[in-house]
Protein backbone atom coordinates (compact mmCIF):
# COMPACT_ATOMS: atom_id res chain seq x y z
CA UNK A 1 0.00 0.00 0.00
CA UNK A 2 1.43 3.25 -0.69
CA UNK A 3 2.00 6.03 1.70
CA UNK A 4 2.53 9.85 1.16
CA UNK A 5 4.62 10.14 3.92
CA UNK A 6 6.39 7.42 2.95
CA UNK A 7 7.00 8.49 -0.33
CA UNK A 8 8.26 11.86 1.05
CA UNK A 9 11.05 9.94 3.44
CA UNK A 10 12.76 8.20 -0.01
CA UNK A 11 12.45 11.32 -1.81
CA UNK A 12 9.76 10.37 -4.38
CA UNK A 13 7.02 12.79 -2.50
CA UNK A 14 8.03 16.23 -2.14
CA UNK A 15 7.50 18.24 0.71
CA UNK A 16 8.66 21.63 2.27
CA UNK A 17 11.18 20.14 4.19
CA UNK A 18 12.56 21.79 7.53
CA UNK A 19 14.53 19.34 9.43
CA UNK A 20 15.98 15.52 9.03
CA UNK A 21 17.55 13.38 11.29
CA UNK A 22 18.50 9.13 11.29
CA UNK A 23 15.42 8.56 12.14
CA UNK A 24 12.26 11.76 11.52
CA UNK A 25 11.81 14.19 8.95
CA UNK A 26 9.57 17.74 9.63
CA UNK A 27 7.85 19.70 6.85
CA UNK A 28 5.15 21.85 6.53
CA UNK A 29 1.60 20.71 6.21
CA UNK A 30 0.37 21.28 3.25
CA UNK A 31 -3.34 22.58 4.18
CA UNK A 32 -2.15 24.67 7.27
CA UNK A 33 -4.11 26.13 9.69
CA UNK A 34 -2.34 28.84 10.40
CA UNK A 35 0.94 29.10 8.03
CA UNK A 36 4.32 27.43 9.61
CA UNK A 37 1.68 24.78 10.73
CA UNK A 38 3.99 21.52 10.51
CA UNK A 39 4.70 17.69 10.61
CA UNK A 40 6.87 15.60 12.51
CA UNK A 41 6.93 11.71 11.61
CA UNK A 42 9.32 9.14 11.95
CA UNK A 43 11.15 7.52 8.61
CA UNK A 44 9.79 4.07 9.46
CA UNK A 45 5.89 3.87 9.17
CA UNK A 46 3.56 3.40 12.10
CA UNK A 47 -0.12 3.61 10.82
CA UNK A 48 -0.72 5.58 14.17
CA UNK A 49 0.70 6.42 17.49
CA UNK A 50 -0.33 3.42 19.22
CA UNK A 51 2.17 1.07 17.55
CA UNK A 52 5.28 3.29 17.26
CA UNK A 53 8.65 1.46 18.48
CA UNK A 54 10.19 2.98 21.48
CA UNK A 55 13.51 3.74 19.61
CA UNK A 56 11.63 6.31 17.23
CA UNK A 57 8.66 7.14 19.54
CA UNK A 58 11.74 8.30 21.74
CA UNK A 59 13.32 10.07 18.58
CA UNK A 60 9.57 12.11 16.92
CA UNK A 61 8.93 13.26 20.35
CA UNK A 62 12.89 14.97 20.96
CA UNK A 63 12.25 16.32 17.33
CA UNK A 64 9.24 17.94 18.02
CA UNK A 65 10.11 19.81 21.05
CA UNK A 66 13.30 21.06 18.92
CA UNK A 67 11.05 22.45 16.42
CA UNK A 68 8.39 23.49 18.19
CA UNK A 69 11.08 25.85 19.90
CA UNK A 70 12.33 27.19 16.43
CA UNK A 71 8.85 27.57 15.41
CA UNK A 72 8.52 29.68 18.40
CA UNK A 73 11.62 31.46 17.86
CA UNK A 74 11.23 32.40 14.15
CA UNK A 75 7.15 33.09 13.99
CA UNK A 76 6.67 34.44 17.68
CA UNK A 77 3.45 32.76 17.91
CA UNK A 78 0.94 33.85 21.17
CA UNK A 79 0.72 29.23 21.55
CA UNK A 80 1.07 26.39 20.13
CA UNK A 81 -0.78 23.08 19.70
CA UNK A 82 0.85 19.93 19.56
CA UNK A 83 -2.00 17.03 18.33
CA UNK A 84 -1.64 14.01 17.40
CA UNK A 85 -5.18 12.23 15.37
CA UNK A 86 -5.77 8.51 15.66
CA UNK A 87 -8.71 7.04 14.01
CA UNK A 88 -10.67 8.61 11.79
CA UNK A 89 -13.17 10.03 14.23
CA UNK A 90 -10.32 11.56 15.86
CA UNK A 91 -9.62 13.15 12.49
CA UNK A 92 -6.67 11.11 11.42
CA UNK A 93 -6.56 11.41 7.32
CA UNK A 94 -3.01 9.89 6.70
CA UNK A 95 -1.83 6.68 8.08
CA UNK A 96 1.91 7.03 9.14
CA UNK A 97 2.25 8.58 12.44
CA UNK A 98 2.84 12.44 12.82
CA UNK A 99 2.66 15.15 15.14
CA UNK A 100 1.22 18.12 14.42
CA UNK A 101 3.02 21.53 15.35
CA UNK A 102 0.34 24.02 15.04
CA UNK A 103 1.42 27.95 15.75
CA UNK A 104 -1.84 29.84 17.94
CA UNK A 105 -2.35 33.36 17.36
CA UNK A 106 -4.90 35.61 18.99
CA UNK A 107 -8.04 35.78 17.20
CA UNK A 108 -6.49 32.99 14.34
CA UNK A 109 -10.47 31.79 13.93
CA UNK A 110 -8.89 27.87 14.51
CA UNK A 111 -11.74 26.97 16.41
CA UNK A 112 -10.88 24.13 19.03
CA UNK A 113 -13.70 24.68 21.90
CA UNK A 114 -14.74 21.07 23.58
CA UNK A 115 -17.86 20.41 24.75
CA UNK A 116 -16.95 19.26 28.11
CA UNK A 117 -19.11 16.34 29.72
CA UNK A 118 -19.78 15.56 33.60
CA UNK A 119 -19.19 12.24 35.14
CA UNK A 120 -22.47 11.24 36.95
CA UNK A 121 -22.23 9.61 40.20
CA UNK A 122 -19.78 6.72 40.00
CA UNK A 123 -19.06 7.13 36.48
CA UNK A 124 -15.53 8.48 36.98
CA UNK A 125 -14.35 5.72 39.18
CA UNK A 126 -16.07 2.84 36.57
CA UNK A 127 -13.86 4.51 33.50
CA UNK A 128 -10.56 5.15 35.99
CA UNK A 129 -11.44 1.19 36.53
CA UNK A 130 -11.79 0.33 33.00
CA UNK A 131 -8.16 2.04 32.28
CA UNK A 132 -6.36 0.73 35.55
CA UNK A 133 -7.55 -2.76 34.36
CA UNK A 134 -5.97 -2.46 30.75
CA UNK A 135 -2.74 -1.06 32.14
CA UNK A 136 -2.39 -3.79 34.67
CA UNK A 137 -2.92 -6.38 32.44
CA UNK A 138 -0.27 -4.09 30.12
CA UNK A 139 2.30 -4.43 33.09
CA UNK A 140 5.59 -7.00 32.17
CA UNK A 141 4.70 -7.21 28.42
ZN1 LIG B 1 4.27 5.67 5.62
Amino acid sequence: MSCIFCDIVSGIGKAEILFEDDSTISFLDIRPLNFGHSLVIPKNHYNNFYDVADKDLSSVIKATQFLTNCIKTSLNPDGINIISNNGSSAGQTIYHFHFHIIPRFKNDHFTFRPQFKDYSEGLMKEFAEKIRSAIDSSKGK
